[in-house]
């Protein structure tokens, strides 16, 4: 291609509505142009570093035995009724003329092929992929091609007969996965994660750091630790008991609100403060016990509780439960479940809120006067908290997801019925794994972690070219024919 036929339209300003890197260069390169909110027209150049990472990631799949598929965007909304997706909040765009939708992901329709033709042990396993355009009714689309309602991904999914099986499978993808993201240049790192929409047990982010990033991780520079804070831990010390307990007693905190009034009104330190914050687990009031200013993670609260909707209480079902506001609520004489932060696990001498306004209660035994029904890790660690791998200090910062692999297991095959039959005629579903990885998001990611003030400093393994011919003196003519030698060579 030459330069002067190529369609390649820069700006010399940078959008207005661009806040990130990867965004403003993508549309001053000429890479692309948005159509609509969170839609991209992709331009010769922006594709063609797109078609350069997916030609690693085929590469990379075909390796592990990936047998490649192009599934229909289009699928009938009926399918989905099935596993239960197609009301899923924020997932799924219809087409209501035709009892259509646009597929988000292909686990249903994997399920469905493997539904009519995998019958017996013999045919698994499997790995399937594809390369495709994907939608996401994504209610505010923004970072560019970060969160679009239309992108391209590379999913497959992995059919075994057993869960060990199933472990090969994603073993394998996590190797693959590695090798795609080593070869297109990205500095990234694995971290394990919560599932979210999918369901799935097991699951692991392939992410890079980044300030713009929507996921936020803990990250250990000293032994490599890294984990989503949805599942992340620290070593911080617990509270623990101390050897005298002393009997309960109410007292009188006028206009203490704070954990950190408190601690200055009763001047405490924050370990023996323990703060009550009530939720709503399907309509069922939960109060949990934290220690001091420690912050609930609502995604540990979640996985506490078993799932289901948690909701924390607003203020005028705070004083329906407990009869009081939230800056005086307690665990003594708390009716509904309570449950408790393992730091606090079988602590006394605490200080908490006597559910009457402007009322404490001191010298707290959790194993003698609260009915805690269990404790559980449910705070969100902080930066520079003790790493729980090696004791040094971690850091929490933002990231960005380039991958995402997950052992789903029999979740839809058994909604869509993809059974084989084992060696001795029995029938069993077949377990599934899902893995996903965004095109664009490897070509966003390369720019924000490879650019300058004079623009994008492409990698050879997706610049768009791997070489710019300069006719140095175009007043020679036999430069000229030289060169035009060398391009057509
Ligand atoms: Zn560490």
């Amino acid at each position: 291609m030459r330069l002067s036929k190529a369609f390649v339209p820069t700006l010399k300003e940078t959008p207005s509505d661009a806040a990130i890197p990867s965004h403003q260069l993508m549309l001053r390169a000429g890479l692309m142009r948005q159509l609509t909110a969170g839609v991209y027209a992709y331009l010769p150049l922006g594709y063609k570093a797109m078609l350069k990472a997916m030609q690693i990631i085929r590469e990379e799949m075909d390796a592990i035995g990936g047998q490649e598929f192009h599934l229909p965007a289009l699928n009938p909304e009926a399918l989905w009724m099935q596993t239960g997706r197609r009301n899923v909040p924020n997932f799924i765009l219809s087409v209501k003329e035709r009892d259509l939708v646009l597929a988000p992901t292909h686990e249903e329709v994997i399920a469905w092929i493997g539904a009519n033709h995998i019958q017996s042990y013999k045919d698994l396993p499997q790995i399937w992929y594809q390369i495709q355009t994907k939608f996401r009714n994504e209610p505010r689309p923004r970072s560019g091609v970060l969160r679009g309602r239309q992108f391209i991904m590379k999913d497959s999914y992995s059919l075994d007969r057993t869960w060990e099986e199933l472990d090969k499978s994603y073993d394998a993808h996590a190797e693959a996965y590695r090798n795609i993201f080593s070869r297109c240049g990205l500095k990234f790192f694995v971290v394990g994660a919560s599932s979210g929409a999918m369901g799935g047990t097991g699951s692991q982010e392939f992410m890079i750091e980044s300030p713009f990033g929507e996921d936020t991780v803990a990250l250990c520079d000293h032994c490599g630790y890294a984990a989503n804070v949805e599942v992340a831990t620290s070593a911080v010390p617990s509270v623990g008991r101390s050897a005298e307990s002393a009997m309960p007693k109410e007292i009188h905190t006028p206009n203490v609100k704070t954990i950190d009034e408190l601690a200055s009104f009763l001047k405490t330190d924050h370990r023996q403060l323990a703060k009550s914050r009530v939720y709503l687990h399907d309509g069922n009031p939960v109060l949990v016990l934290m220690m001091g200013n420690d912050q609930v993670n609502e995604s540990k609260l979640i996985a506490a509780v078993g799932g289901g909707e948690v909701f924390a209480a607003g203020e005028e079902k705070l004083v329906e439960l407990t009869g009081a506001d939230a800056g005086s609520i307690g665990p003594i004489g708390f009716k509904g479940r309570i449950i408790a932060d393992n730091r606090l696990k079988d602590s006394n001498n605490l200080v908490s809120g006597a559910n009457k306004n402007d009322f404490h209660i001191i010298n707290i035994d959790l194993k003698r006067d609260a009915k805690v029904e269990n404790y559980f890790d449910l705070r969100q660690v902080e930066d520079k908290e003790p790493c729980a791998s090696c004791g040094k200090e971690i850091r929490v910062a933002h990231a960005i997801e380039l991958g995402h692999i997950f052992k789903l297991g029999t979740k839809y095959s058994e909604a869509l019925n993809m059974r084989f039959l084992d060696e001795q005629g029995q029938s069993h579903p077949v377990v599934m794994g899902s893995y996903g990885i965004g095109v664009e998001r490897i070509v966003a990611c390369h720019i924000e972690q490879s650019h300058d003030e004079n623009g994008i400093a492409w990698g050879k393994a997706l610049a768009p070219y791997a070489c710019h011919l300069i006719t140095v003196n175009m007043n020679s003519k036999e430069a000229v024919l030289h060169a035009n030698q060398i391009y057509q060579k």
